[in-house]
């Protein structure tokens, strides 16, 4: 038995399907002396990655694939070709060779700048594919699951997780990766059980491994009896929820609306099919993760229309753009920095870049008119009252009636009252504010413990947050990954927050949760929770004296 941190909730039992890492140069492999035979190797191995992007691409959405056709022209640029050639005539060895030729190819791109030294990145990608096939290693990258398996890996991009198809991805299991990631995030938007920072360890493709993504256990080559035990606990904990979809609230009544975590147009149409109150939050930028172009004013339009109009008379938060740090966006890039998570990401990316900002005001107002919905705009990590002043008049400018901010950076949490003068609502985006409470970066596996979003210090900045918040008398929901764990669920509402949103196979037990506990139990929970000494005390404090129905959900 493994154990890591669950992160998407479920049980699975599978076969391994391994997400091989890039492999560098060979280092022991001999000097080429037949520049010819060399020359067609490389050729034959460039001609397969090209011929491999270019079968994805016929199976990959319409951005998708002019991305892989790209890359697949790439792998066979006859200047990429002659640079490799004038290695080997040297003596180099083919992979060193690919390698020299694609380090002299980006050094180009990147001194021609902007739209070219951006493709860089899939130049890279080309190489390691390049490289893994000259040395008879599978090519980097998610594999093609052949019968539903569960994805092992170091970690995986944020693009690469939106592709999984949940019906052939039975579990995602990865070494690093945060709670938080948005690998973790994007994961449970798709239902898919998961597992995040088991630590490495050795796998074969093909043997079995049952995960439960509620206690972070994962188990390799589990006995006939252990399988039939994960996939039980999995029966029990749905018979513990609630059937019902009545709003979210505390039995004695005080309301918390359930809320739904979106990144895509059908995700949102699936979950307004769901038991939730409207939407608490929807990435915008997940959208266009594998878009080099930014999205024209029309394509925006029609994708808010799509989710405003699916959720009828239900609010519907909308973020402008949260571009930087664990979410690139190609088409908003900045450049390079030392330090993206403390640079310029989402409102100051915005600020920078007013045409992405005013198109997609734009294109939210245009939505906005055409289906007469309650929609709520907020701009993610606001840090003062200027910037707040800053996007909430560039918002209702356009039209917008309902603008927030997201209180995801402790100043804003501490300033929530002054901020929450000017703004029509706050959302807290816990997953930034742990990250910037504890000073630990929100991806970094080794900073687990700093990272536990039960850090108390964590809960005094959002018990400020929420005074702050009170003290205006407007709404303060919370929509980072605290919203949709029962145990924090309770703690969250007994500090003030009037909405939890989260990726829907969370509301379930999250309803259950709340309706088991009075608001008055649920401010104790909050008490116990900000006087512990440390994390591991407060989820202790707060399961010895919550009802037992918590514990029987995790
Ligand atoms: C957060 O930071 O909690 C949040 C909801 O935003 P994101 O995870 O997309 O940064
Ligand atoms: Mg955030």
């Amino acid at each position: 038995m493994i154990c890591g941190i669950g992160v998407s909730r479920g049980c699975a039992v599978g076969p391994v399907a391994l997400v091989s890492p890039a492999a560098g140069v060979d280092l022991s492999e001999p000097p080429t002396t037949d520049a010819l035979a060399a020359m067609q190797q490389v050729r034959d191995a460039l001609q397969q990655v090209a011929d491999g992007l270019r079968d994805r691409a016929a199976r990959a959405s319409a951005s998708a694939c002019g991305v892989l056709e790209a890359d697949a022209m790439m792998a066979l640029d006859p200047a990429l070709l002659g640079s490799v050639e004038e290695r080997l005539q040297a003596g180099a060895g083919v992979t060193a060779a690919v390698y020299g030729a694609v380090e002299q190819y980006s050094a180009m791109l990147e001194s021609l700048g902007g739209y070219m030294a951006e493709r860089v990145a899939d130049l890279h990608d080309v190489r390691n594919r390049a490289i893994a096939r000259l040395r008879g290693l599978p090519e980097p990258g998610l594999p093609e699951l052949l019968e539903p398996s569960v994805l092992v890996a170091a970690d995986l991009a944020p693009a690469e997780t939106a592709m999984l198809d949940p019906a052939m991805c039975l579990a995602l299991v990865t070494f690093q990766g945060g709670p938080t990631s948005h690998t973790a995030i994007l994961a449970s938007g798709l239902g898919i059980p998961a597992v995040v920072q088991v630590g490495v360890f050795e796998v074969a493709s093909g043997t079995v491994l049952a995960v439960d993504g509620n206690t972070g256990q994962v188990i390799v080559d589990p006995t006939p009896a252990e399988q039939a035990e994960f996939l039980a606990r999995q029966a029990r904990r749905a018979a513990m929820l609630m059937d019902s979809d009545a709003p979210g609230a505390t039995c004695d009544g005080h309301p918390v609306a359930l809320l739904a975590n979106v990144g895509a147009v059908a995700e949102a149409q699936a979950a307004a099919l769901g038991s939730v109150e409207g939407v608490g939050l929807f990435r915008t930028e997940f959208l266009f993760l594998d878009q080099m172009d930014a999205p024209t004013l029309e394509e925006q339009t029609q994708a808010y229309t799509a989710v405003l109009a699916a959720f009828g008379a239900r609010h519907v938060v909308i973020r402008t753009l949260d571009a930087g740090a664990d979410k690139p966006l190609a088409f908003a890039s900045l450049g390079p920095e030392p330090n993206p998570a403390l640079g310029r990401r989402g409102l100051r990316m915005g600020q920078l870049r007013e045409d992405l900002m005013d198109t997609q005001l734009q294109a939210l107002a245009a939505a906005h008119r055409a289906t007469g919905a309650d929609v709520w705009v907020m701009a993610p990590m606001v840090g003062t009252v200027q910037e707040t002043e800053w996007f909430v008049n560039r918002a209702r400018s356009f039209g917008l009636p309902t603008v927030g901010v997201m209180i995801e950076i402790p100043a804003a949490a501490l300033r929530a009252r002054r901020l929450l003068e000017i703004a029509d609502f706050a959302s807290l985006g816990t997953n930034d504010l742990q990250q910037y409470t504890m000073a630990a970066d929100r991806l970094h596996g080794e900073l687990a413990t700093l990272l536990d979003p039960w850090q108390p210090a964590v809960f005094d900045i959002i018990a400020a947050a929420c005074e702050g918040a009170a003290a205006t008398g407007k709404p303060i929901g919370v929509c980072g990954e605290s919203g949709g764990d029962p145990g924090l669920a309770l703690v969250l509402t007994g500090l003030g927050v009037t909405s939890l949103s989260m990726a829907v196979s969370k509301v379930p037990a999250v309803r259950t949760v709340l309706a088991a506990h009075t608001f008055g139990q649920c401010q104790t929970l909050a008490q116990l929770a900000r006087s512990a000494a440390g994390p591991e005390q407060a989820r202790a404090a707060v399961l010895a004296a919550a009802e037992p129905v918590l514990r029987d959900l995790l």
